[in-house]
Parts: structure tokens; sequence; C-alpha cells
């Protein structure tokens, strides 16, 4: 059980994606540094099987155990396009129904700050770019992945409910295409960085091309995973606001999949030939969001000194965690 002198930091999904980033910034930086964690502070990163969070009893007795002060909560049932389009209803359901126990058993129990996370397919499907914070209720979201969408846009209404009502300090985080170490490389469901890693580790094994899916030309915003737990840390020390701020590298900074490729090519040091596969979809030429709000309000709390890790060497080292686990079964 806690004990009353510390200040507990819960995270739900804690071993996913961003969770183990935030568990390796915790591991690896010193307490004394802008990202590190404080004296006082203990960080609990909870994994699915510790707690069924669809169950509000079960969550309440997770908070009861814990006591945390803040909770930074990840968990969702995620997946890909096809994943989300063959089973709306429970990905609206789930996740729905998660979102309702972390909000409500946190404000029973006196939490002090949540920080949800959202996605940038919250957003409407026709809608002006950039994206800003402000446009996320303008619209239908695309409906491949509705269910998803909605029940992460939902986070946004309670959280304004939960502070209109009772005062809560309950906001969230719009990060774009996350990567980094311990991403899903399962060949199928994965997002394209894990994914073509992962294709291009085959390729090289086997002697065959390295097929990109698409036409390589559409551009996205990649965000490090260790980059973005930097930024959960600033949200979760400095950030006052119930609505949402976008964390993403600038407008200036999109990537083309194409770019992508090469630089796992040569991360991989693969020699073999490139091939686009113009038969798949491409999906989206490019959504761009901006980082705006971001930078300004980083800047005026003291953080202007951040930088985003530059994206070839984020990309060395994932696929270094790729090649150091893979034969673990990763
Ligand atoms: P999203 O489109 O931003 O939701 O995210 P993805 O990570 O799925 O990126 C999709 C883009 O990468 C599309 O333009 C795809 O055509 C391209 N792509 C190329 N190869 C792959 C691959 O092996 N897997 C995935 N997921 N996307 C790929």
């Amino acid at each position: 059980a806690a004990s009353s002198s510390d200040d507990v930091v819960l995270v739900t999904g804690g071993s996913g994606l961003v969770g183990s980033a935030l568990r390796y910034l915790i591991e690896t930086q010193s307490t004394g540094s802008p990202f590190g964690r404080r004296n006082n502070e203990r960080w609990v990163f909870l994994s699915s099987d510790e707690c069924d969070l669809r169950d509000i009893d079960a969550t309440r007795g997770l908070m009861r155990k814990y006591g945390p002060k803040r909770v930074i909560h990840l968990a969702a049932r995620v997946g890909g396009l096809f994943a989300n389009m063959s089973s709306q209803h429970t990905f609206l359901r789930d996740n729905c129904l998660m979102n309702d126990s972390v909000l409500q058993a946190s404000h029973e129990l006196g939490v002090e700050k949540v920080v949800s996370c959202l996605s940038t397919c919250v957003f409407p499907d026709k809608v002006t770019y950039p994206l800003t914070e402000d446009k996320i209720h303008l619209g239908p979201p695309h409906p491949s992945n509705f269910g998803y969408s909605h029940a992460k846009r939902l986070i946004d209404v309670q959280n304004h409910a939960y502070h209109d009502q009772f005062d809560k300090m309950f906001t969230s985080v719009i990060p774009t295409n996350v990567f980094g170490p311990g991403d899903n490389y399962d060949l199928e469901a994965a997002h394209v960085i894990p994914g073509l890693i992962h294709k291009c580790y085959l390729a090289k094994k086997n002697n065959t091309p390295f097929t990109v899916s698409g036409s390589g030309k559409p551009l996205r915003q990649f965000i490090y995973s260790r980059d973005l737990a930097k930024l959960f840390m600033w949200v979760l020390r400095e950030y006052d606001e119930i609505d949402p701020v976008i964390l993403s590298v600038g407008e200036e900074d999109e990537v083309s999949i194409r770019e992508v490729a090469d630089a796992i090519v040569q991360a991989m040091e693969f020699t073999g030939p490139v091939k686009y596969d113009t038969s798949k979809a491409d999906g989206q030429y490019r959504k761009p969001a901006s980082n705006a709000k971001l930078v300004r309000l980083m800047n005026k709390t003291g953080y202007a000194t951040f930088r985003f890790t530059p994206f070839e060497q984020a990309l060395q080292e994932s696929v270094q965690w790729f090649l150091d686990n893979h034969d673990k079964g990763a």
C-alpha cells in the first residue's frame, strides 16, 4: 500500500508504446532534470492483465490500492484500419467503458489531475488543414474508425463536464503518428514504421525485394515515443487547460513514406531492391497538425530548450530495438 508521503502517478496502458517510453524516461533521467521523476513521486505502470478497466468496480479497487494523486490514462483498445472496420461496436464500447471507469473512479477517489491520450483520428474527416485543437467537434470523423474516434472524442466532452460540474482538472493530449522501441511489429496490424522495419528485416534475411505499400508519396508527422514521453511529463507538470493540446513535431517536419523507407534501408543496411506496390492504398495524402499551441506554452513555462530527436536518429534507435528484441519473440 502507498504511504501518505508518496505522490503516486498511475499510468494505465503502462506496457504499451507510450507507457514503456514513460517508464524509460523515469528510469534514465535524473530526478533533478526537467523530464525526470521528482523525489517524492512513485510511478506505477499498469498493464492490461492487472485490471480490466472496463469494469468500474475493479478500477475503483485499483485506485484504492495505489491511491494516485495523478493519472496518465493511456490504456485503450487500439487496432489498425481493418480491425476497426470489422468491429466498430467493440472499439466504441470497450473504450467508452474504460474511459468512464478511469475518469469516474479518479473523480470519486480525489485524483487531482488526469491526462488522457486521444489521437488525430478524432478530427473531422472534412476539415481545413492544419489540424488545431479547436476543430475536434466540427464534423463527423472518418467512417473507417468512427467507433474508436467517437469514444476518444467523448473523453474531451467528459473532461469538460467533470470540470464544469465538479471543477476537476481532467485534460487530454493528441499525439500524431507515434513510433519507437516496444512498438507493435506485427506485419499485418502494424503502423507504417514498425511494419516497414519488419518487412525490410525479412527482405534482407530472405534476399527478396523490400516492398512498401502504396506510392510512397503520403506525408506524416512522426513523433518519437521517447520525445512524446517528455511532452507528457511537461503536460503533467505544467499544462492547466481542460481542452486538449496537440503533441507533434512542426508542420515543416512532415516526412514522406518514401523518406521513411529510405531511412529504414539505411539503418538496416539493406542493399537489395526497394519496390512500391501501388495496388495498395495510400490512405490520406497528408493530415498536417499544428504544434503552435504546444510550442507557445512550452516556451512560456520555461521549456524553450526542448528539442525533438532528429528523425533518422530516432528511427535508428527503433530499428536497433527491433533487432535486439525480434529473436526474443517481439
Ligand atoms: P495512418 O495512415 O496515419 O493512420 O498510419 P499508418 O502508419 O498506417 O501509415 C500509413 C501510410 O504508410 C499509408 O500511406 C500507407 O500506404 C503507407 N505504408 C507503406 N507501407 C506500409 C506498411 O507496411 N504498413 C502500413 N501500416 N502502412 C504502410
